[in-house]
């Protein structure tokens, strides 16, 4: 069959869900393999929904940064952290933004080999085949199933949770850079921090974020948060040109042989569904990024083959990231919440590398011992009894089910 006449309902790999990871994932496979058919699968009326993904420059490894780079909307050389009580901190490591309509656009754009169905909600996800609400079959030999994170999974969680408003100043707001935590803030809800990102001289992303075991989120008073927030800087808003909000799950513990026994291997996953993100910031570019690379140049695109793939790199960055988990449970079972804000304080005194290495998830055994030496901020005896993992799972007990999809 030539091009242009092959048969719509076969392809050569389906991805389910068109949010970042298969986004990716569809660029990566263009890239390598552009006579590839896929088609993208989602529900919502546009590729990506409504999100601000963002990520410091050096999650990524130089190669990766070569191929993200025409995605990034916004690039910023350097980021900034405040904290009561010690001076502000300018770090010079730079930023990126990809603003998720700009991805659907690029992506669109990139992959001519790509039929994007929008509006189609995948009803039955199996490794050979996608039947749609209205009935439509689709079949290929690769499926990927990329439809956010599960509901129910063996996690103990705590989240980052947050509410933003995208504005429109009426004079200059005067930030160059981005401010990742300003927690100067009145604390509340656990640990609490407000998140700016300027876009232009007249428009700056303002989101006020926690990091508390509660899931609970009255949209309305974080917009009033949010909105204080920006008085108190002296932005007086002239349009709000987009609001966002999310649920991010900061991970205590977990059962990875359950969640990958239950989901069965035949079926590839992707993204957050395959638990790939940072344990302590919910955040997933950079391991979306790796699974992309990793899929794309993989010998044999099956799905039997592919779930493989993604099983074996979900377990790496779980290994990879115990150390982040201890650091997650020190956060929110062995402090109290009030505390939470010195724990952090404390963290963003440590040298700029060692840093960046935990964004990246690339913690050295020095960087782990440095981390956990001098004075700390919690009484020792309470650390000690969060070692083991099972304290988390005590600690999220009889917490009420999650009402709203994390993510
Ligand atoms: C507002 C917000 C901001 C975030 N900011 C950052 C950030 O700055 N940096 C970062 O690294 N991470 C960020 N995250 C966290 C995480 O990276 C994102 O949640 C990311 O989108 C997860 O990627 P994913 O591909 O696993 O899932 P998603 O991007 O959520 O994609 C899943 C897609 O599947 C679709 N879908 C679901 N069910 C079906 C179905 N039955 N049929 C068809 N389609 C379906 C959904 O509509 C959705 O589009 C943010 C999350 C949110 C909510």
């Amino acid at each position: 069959m030539t091009e242009g006449q092959w048969d719509r309902s076969r392809y050569d790999a389906i991805l389910v869900g068109g949010g970042l990871a298969n986004q990716l994932i569809a660029w990566r496979l263009t890239d390598r393999r552009p006579d590839l058919r896929l088609a993208i699968v989602e529900r919502g009326p546009e590729l990506g929904g409504n999100h601000t993904w963002s990520f410091h420059a050096t999650d990524i490894s130089p190669a990766q940064s070569r191929w993200i780079e025409p995605l990034v909307t916004y690039s910023w050389d350097r980021q900034e952290v405040r904290f009561p009580g010690q001076p502000d901190r300018v770090l010079g490591t730079g930023y990126r933004s990809v603003l998720s309509d700009k991805l659907a656009a690029a992506v669109r754009e990139h992959c001519a080999n790509l039929a994007v169905l929008t509006n189609a909600s995948a009803e039955d996800v199996r490794p050979d085949r996608v039947t749609l609400a209205d009935g439509t079959v689709l079949s290929a030999p690769l499926v990927i199933d990329g439809r956010g994170a599960l509901r129910e999974q063996p996690l103990a969680l705590a989240f980052q949770k947050f509410y933003g408003l995208e504005i429109e100043t009426e004079t200059p707001h005067g930030e160059t850079h981005p401010v990742i935590m300003d927690a100067t803030v009145a604390q509340a809800d656990g640990y609490r921090f407000v998140y700016t990102l300027p876009m232009t001289a007249n428009r700056i992303l303002v989101e006020d974020t926690y990091y508390s075991e509660d899931p609970g989120f009255e949209a309305d008073v974080l917009e009033r948060r949010t909105r204080a927030y920006a008085d108190l800087k002296g932005w007086r808003i002239a349009k709000v040109v987009r609001q966002e909000q999310g649920i991010l799950p900061i991970s205590l513990a977990g059962d990875i042989d359950r969640h990958w026994a239950t989901l069965g291997r035949e079926l590839p996953r992707a993204g957050l569904r395959a638990w790939l993100f940072h344990a302590t910031t919910g955040y997933s570019v950079p391991y979306a990024a790796r699974l992309a690379d990793r899929i794309a140049t993989a010998r044999e695109l099956t799905s039997a083959s592919i779930a493989a793939v993604v099983e074996a790199e979900s377990r790496a960055v779980w290994s990879e990231q115990a150390y982040m988990r201890l650091i997650n449970r020190l956060l929110f079972v062995g402090a109290k919440p009030s505390e939470r804000v010195a724990v952090m304080a404390r963290f963003y005194r440590l040298g700029e590398p060692l840093i960046q290495r935990f964004y990246a998830g690339q913690l050295t055994l020095a960087d782990k011992a440095r981390i956990l030496s001098g004075r700390p901020p919690i009484p020792i005896s309470r650390g000690l009894r969060v070692i083991a993992p099972e304290r988390a799972w005590d600690f999220v007990a009889g917490r009420p089910a999650l009402t709203s999809d994390l993510g």
